[in-house]
């Protein structure tokens, strides 16, 4: 069991999440971030404080298209610990749909510097 993070988070990344992790296991693309599910506890802490409402259990519906793309980039993109500004414009690209499709970006994110 692990939880996901799932596309509203594209673009809206406000790094909210990375705060409370009790074992840092979100990893950083260049605009959205994922939850490496080898480390994940299962605790829970961060669905709450998402603002965008993307983090939920693996065990949700919503979480199927999700899961592979977590651990796939998992293992591609550098650890964030730390929250940073978030995007000038994430407040515009939240709830917009097909972000995966029109918005998604492959580059890892820049992670603790
Ligand atoms: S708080 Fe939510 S929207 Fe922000 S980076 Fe974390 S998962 Fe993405
Ligand atoms: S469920 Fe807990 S361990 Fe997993 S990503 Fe969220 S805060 Fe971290």
């Amino acid at each position: 069991m692990a939880y996901v993070v799932t596309e509203n988070c594209i673009r809206c990344k406000y790094m909210d999440c990375v705060n409370v992790c009790p074992v840092d296991c979100f990893r950083e693309g260049e605009n959205m971030l994922v939850i490496d599910p080898e480390e994940c506890i299962d605790c829970g802490v961060c669905d709450p404080e998402c603002p965008a409402e993307a983090i939920v259990p693996d065990s949700d519906p919503m979480a199927d298209a999700w899961t592979e793309f977590n651990a796939r980039f998992s293992l591609l993109w550098p650890n964030i610990t730390i929250a940073r500004t978030p995007p000038g414009d994430a407040a515009k690209f939240d709830g917009v749909k097909n972000k995966l499709r029109d918005h998604f970006s492959e580059k890892p994110g820049d992670g603790d510097e």
